[in-house]
């Protein structure tokens, strides 16, 4: 099996096609280096693809996604790898790195595949959309998401019943049930790790209902209801389809709590539910939104001033913690929290929540690196040993971008992103 592996050489590999990988490899591109980016999922562009609108300006976030990953999909100096696992990195010598990936099989000729979607319309199974956070269902033969780079069809192998009515239908007869694992190794001088964070899974808090009560939602759930390319044409509660109208947010679901493991300030829940808040007046004009939390960090530019504006909207703030979420027999919600401000125990019905889920560390990165190690902080995200270049890991000519090393917005993620290319760049040049 070994011997069928490719041989590929770049100056550089970015694994994580996020927006911070994304913009890494666009700045060395644009300097003249050959990258690839390695992306374990079907799709480029990360979390940042699935978002309604960024915080404060409320610029639409796809808008903003789709010509940056298409210029990274077009860049003749970057390949792109999706639907590819990282086996292992290894230093080799100075400015030498060898990674091995698998590259998945679609099932599906890429390079055959017009994205018509008629595979999609007779393939008989349906299970869970996993890019609509499980609010819809998905065909086992799919097209990832609309604004997908590359917008292709994949198989569902785990769920396919080899039926075999996407075969017949498919107008370019690109339905390949042959195709197995491709196995590459990536030759580089450099490696930028920028692989991103991960959602606390509120089921860890079992008092909040969330997998248990309906309309308990994630605020990603809530972000794909009012996302442009949402799945319904408006915000619906699970349980009933019906309309909710007093929605409350429950923030730090999972940031700062010992008792979940997670100490730390995710430092962008308080805002994106701000955002959230806001667009739901503006879809919902009559509805209440009341934002239940314990400290608003409201720190970056132009934030207090956003802060300000939802209270101006009308959106609520009630300084509280919460105890419990539990369900009336009309599917609303009853939250019994203690109210910060004059310390008494109240309760509150409404008829959706919103956990405003904490970021955790993706931990994957340092199991990935072989024979030299890849360091992790206290918090278990990729250590910046060198306070002078945060991009610097503890290997040399190994760097990280975006929230691989603690949780950031899509402006610091950037900047990250342009700091490790910086750092790159510097390494390659160097004698
Ligand atoms: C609900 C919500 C709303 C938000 N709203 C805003 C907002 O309005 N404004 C704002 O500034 N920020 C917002 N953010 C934050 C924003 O999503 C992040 O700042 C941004 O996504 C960070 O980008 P990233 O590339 O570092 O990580 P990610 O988006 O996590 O991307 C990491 C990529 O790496 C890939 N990957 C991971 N491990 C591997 C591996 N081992 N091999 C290969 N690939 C791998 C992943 O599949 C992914 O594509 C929001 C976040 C959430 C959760
Ligand atoms: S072969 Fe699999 S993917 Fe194709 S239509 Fe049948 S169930 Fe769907
Ligand atoms: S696999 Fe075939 S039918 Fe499906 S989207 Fe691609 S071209 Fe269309």
């Amino acid at each position: 099996m070994l011997n069928n592996r490719v041989e590929l050489s770049f100056d550089a590999v970015v694994i994580g096609g996020g927006i911070a990988g994304g913009e890494s490899a666009l700045n060395l591109a644009n300097n003249g280096y050959k990258v690839a980016v390695v992306e374990r999922d079907l799709s480029v562009g990360g979390k940042m693809i699935h978002l309604s609108k960024v915080f404060p300006t409320l610029d639409c976030s796809a808008c903003i996604t789709t010509p940056k990953v298409s210029e990274i999909a077009r860049h003749p100096n970057i390949t792109i790898f999706t639907e590819t696992s990282v086996e292992s990195v290894e230093k080799v010598g100075e400015k030498s790195f060898v990674t091995k990936v698998t590259r998945r099989p679609r099932y599906v000729v890429a390079e055959d595949c017009t994205g018509c979607q008629e595979c999609e319309k007779v393939c008989p199974v349906i299970v869970k959309d996993q890019y609509q956070y499980n609010l819809i269902g998905r065909k086992a033969v799919y097209i990832p998401f609309s604004i997908a780079s590359p917008k292709v069809a994949a198989i569902d192998i785990d769920n396919c019943s080899l039926c075999g009515a996407c075969e017949k239908v498919c107008p370019s007869q690109c339905i390949d049930f042959t195709q197995q694992d491709r196995y590459y190794t990536l030759n580089s001088k450099t490696t930028i790790v920028a692989t991103g964070f991960n959602l606390f899974d509120p089921k860890g808090m079992p008092r909040y209902g969330y997998g248990k009560y309906k309309n308990v939602l994630t605020s990603m759930q809530m972000e794909r209801q009012i996302a442009p390319t949402r799945p319904f044409n408006t915000i619906l509660r699970p349980s009933d389809g019906k309309v909710p109208d007093k929605i409350a947010y429950v923030l730090c679901a999972g940031s700062r709590d010992d008792s979940v493991g997670n100490p730390v300030c995710s430092q962008i829940c308080c805002m994106y539910s701000i955002k959230q808040a806001q667009l739901l007046m503006g879809a919902l004009p009559m509805a209440d939104i009341t934002l239940y939390y314990i400290d608003i960090r409201a720190f970056g530019k132009g934030y207090d001033e956003f802060y300000e504006q939802a209270k101006g909207m009308g959106v609520k703030f009630v300084k509280a913690k919460i105890g419990k979420i539990s369900e009336a027999e009309n599917g609303n919600l009853i939250l019994r929290y203690e109210d910060i401000q004059n310390g008494k125990l109240k309760e509150s019905e409404h008829d959706m929540v919103v956990l405003s889920v904490g970021v955790l560390p993706n931990t994957e990165a340092s199991a990935l690196f072989q024979n030299s190690v890849l360091e992790k902080d206290s918090l278990n995200y990729v250590a910046q040993p060198d306070p002078l270049n945060p991009a610097k890991t503890s290997i040399e000519g190994v760097f990280s971008a975006g929230t691989a090393t603690g949780p950031k917005d899509i402006p610091d993620s950037i900047l990250s992103a342009g700091a490790a290319a910086n750092a790159a760049i510097s390494y390659l040049t160097s004698h």
